[in-house]
Order: structure tokens, then sequence, then C-alpha cells
């Protein structure tokens, strides 16, 4: 399982798709709850993940440090902005199994949404990091300003990340010419890194794009019963204040609170909408997100056209499956190299 560990509701950052720390009162600033009834939850585990989060969860080091002495767990990472790798110290970072760093690709774009210095941070951070023996993910957020295969083979290019993961600003923020902007940019550029993904593979490496590997690895072994992320089945939050939820953005909706690290939990289980459940792209996609298919926060007409935008990309994506084969069979690539479970990671595969 992954066990999502909130630090702190609070944030150092302010970037515009998300606007910065939670309000105290909803998610605490510290953690409120007995951290020993977390060592007994995640300890029940014995394939436990622990990934923190927050807010910014280096903005509490010493519950990280008291996670990771006390609670017995296979695998730690985080989820950082990247700006305060320093407050945790080396001896924790190099106990630490995965980092995933926000950075939306070349500077410009990243310093225009993050803030100004932000982009030189995060990679001085992943550089750090990487060698204390971290394994780095750049975890991407694409708006209206990323060109996708610009952005993504500029990260890879850097040499400082191991994987590169993307998340469409969709939903979240208000809502803009999302479908034009995919049609123009997006989809083109998918394609083109599906194409830079073959090509690679055709030389025996694979290269770590998240939202095309899930995919692929979906297609050979199995897929996804609910959402990639694993919310509420495979993945569960808790919250500063001790609750238990199936998604950490979900820190105000009722459907999400499964129960408390004090009182217990019940895991809600894989849940599909009705459209997804028929939906012939359903093993690769899982219903995207738990999140934005129960909230609808664009509406009907909003979740059908990132739906339209999704099957475009998963179209792309699995068109390179006849040559894929074909390397598989030629002993060019193990199939095994193309194996991803998303809740190793803390990722959600669909973008
Ligand atoms: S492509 Fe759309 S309908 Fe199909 S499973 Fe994904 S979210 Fe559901
Ligand atoms: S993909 Fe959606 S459901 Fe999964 S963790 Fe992210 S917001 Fe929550």
């Amino acid at each position: 399982m992954l066990w999502l560990v909130f630090t702190t509701g609070a944030c150092n950052l302010r970037c515009d798709y998300c606007g910065g720390s939670f309000p105290e009162k909803v998610v605490p600033y510290t953690v409120k709850y007995d951290p020993l009834k977390l060592k007994k939850v995640v300890e029940a585990d014995r394939d436990a993940t622990v990934i923190f989060y927050g807010g910014e969860p280096l903005i509490n080091p010493r519950f990280v440090e008291w996670v990771m002495d006390n609670v017995r767990a296979r695998r730690y990472g985080v989820q950082t902005n990247g700006t305060l790798h320093r407050l945790l110290p080396d001896a924790y970072w190099k106990r630490m199994n995965v980092a995933l760093l926000s950075i939306d690709g070349r500077e410009e774009v990243t310093d225009k949404h993050r803030g100004r210095g932000v982009y030189r941070k995060v990679t001085e951070a992943a550089r750090h990091v990487r060698s204390l023996g971290v394994e780095t993910i750049a975890r991407m957020a694409v708006t209206a300003d990323t060109d996708i295969y610009e952005d993504v083979t500029h990260l890879l290019s850097l040499g400082l990340f191991d994987k590169v993961h993307w998340q469409l600003d969709v939903v979240w923020s208000p809502r803009w010419d999302f479908e034009g902007w995919a049609e123009r940019s997006y989809l083109p550029g998918i394609r083109r890194l599906v194409d830079l993904f073959l090509r690679e593979l055709e030389r025996g490496r694979v290269l770590r794009m998240i939202p095309i590997l899930g995919v692929i690895s979906a297609h050979y072994f199995g897929g996804y019963p609910g959402s990639p992320c694993g919310a509420g089945y495979r993945s569960f939050a808790i919250s500063t204040d001790g609750r238990v939820l199936a998604c950490p953005i979900a820190v105000y909706e009722r459907w999400a609170e499964l129960g408390t690290v004090e009182g217990g939990f019940r895991p809600m289980g894989a849940y599909l909408a009705k459209e997804c459940a028929a939906c012939p792209y359903r093993r690769y996609c899982g219903g995207r997100c738990l999140y934005s298919m129960i909230e609808r926060d664009w509406g009907e007409e909003g979740f059908k056209a990132v739906d339209r935008v999704t099957r475009a990309y998963l179209d792309a994506v699995l068109s390179a499956i006849p040559r894929v084969d074909e390397l598989v069979r030629e002993g060019v690539v193990r199939l095994e190299d193309l194996r991803y479970d998303p809740t190793q990671d803390s990722t959600e595969v669909i973008p």
C-alpha cells in the first residue's frame, strides 16, 4: 500500500495552479494525532511505501525524521517543491528511496507559475539528493504555456531526473481553452514523445516517461482496476489531524473520509463511474482521477472535454504496442523492464 503522510498543511510557495497552504483549520500545520497510531497502521502493511506530503512536507523535517526512525516501511519518499531540501539532514536523504520534485520543464515555464528562481532551486535539490542515492522524479504541471515535447525532453536532457511525470492543469483551475490547446500543441507533442520512446527502445533503453510507460505497463501486466494513483484502494492519505483520506487533495470532501488513524478506517475500494465501467480504455485509464470523476468541477461538458483528450493521448501511446511487441520478441528489451507500478512512486500515470 501507499501511505501519503502529511507532515503539515503549510507551503512556502504559492504556485498559481494550487494557491499554496491549506487553511490551518482543515489541514493543521503540525501533526495533531498520536504518531504511534500511525506506526501501528503502517506497520500492519508488510509492503508499505511512505511518501511525505503536504503542504510542503519539508517545512516539518522533524516529523519526517521521527517517522523514518520509528515507522518501518519498505520504501520512503517525498513529494516536495524542492526549495527546502537542506532542512532534512543528508543521513535521512540517504535512506529515502524516491523524491518527486515539482518542476514544469524549461526555466521560464517553471518560474512563471511557481515563482522566480524556483527552477534553479529545484535543479539544485535534484542534484543534491541524487548525489546521495535518491531516485528523482520530475513532477510537472502542464498548462497552456507548456510545450510537452520541449519541456519533457528538456528535463530528460538535464541528467538530473530518473523519471518524468506530468499532470494536466485541468479541473483545479478555472476553465480554459484546453481542447484547442490539446489539438494544436499537446497531442502532437505526445505523438512525438511516443516516437522518441520507441526510438530509444530500439536501442534497448526504456525512457521513463511515466504517462507513457505506465500505460504500456498496463497493457502487458493487467491494468488498473480504478484510478492508477490507487486512491481509496491501494493508496491512503493521512492528514495532520489524523483523518484517513482516499485522496490527498480531497481534504474538504466527506466522500473521501475513510476514518482516522486513531479509530480505524475502511478502504473504499476501486471506484469507477458508470461511463468508465463501459469504456474500452478502462484498463489503461482506471477512470483517470477519482477526485475529478466525483467532483466534476468543470461540469459534464468539461469532463467530456478532458475525456476526449485522454482517449486521444491513450490512442497515441497504444499505437506503439505492435512495435514494442516486436522489440520484446527480438530480445531488444525485456518485458519486465516495462513494468511500472505507480503506487511505488505516488504517481498517477494518466495526466
Ligand atoms: S477514458 Fe474516460 S471514460 Fe474511459 S476510463 Fe478513462 S476517464 Fe473513464
Ligand atoms: S489522481 Fe486524483 S484521485 Fe488520485 S491522488 Fe491525484 S487528485 Fe486524488
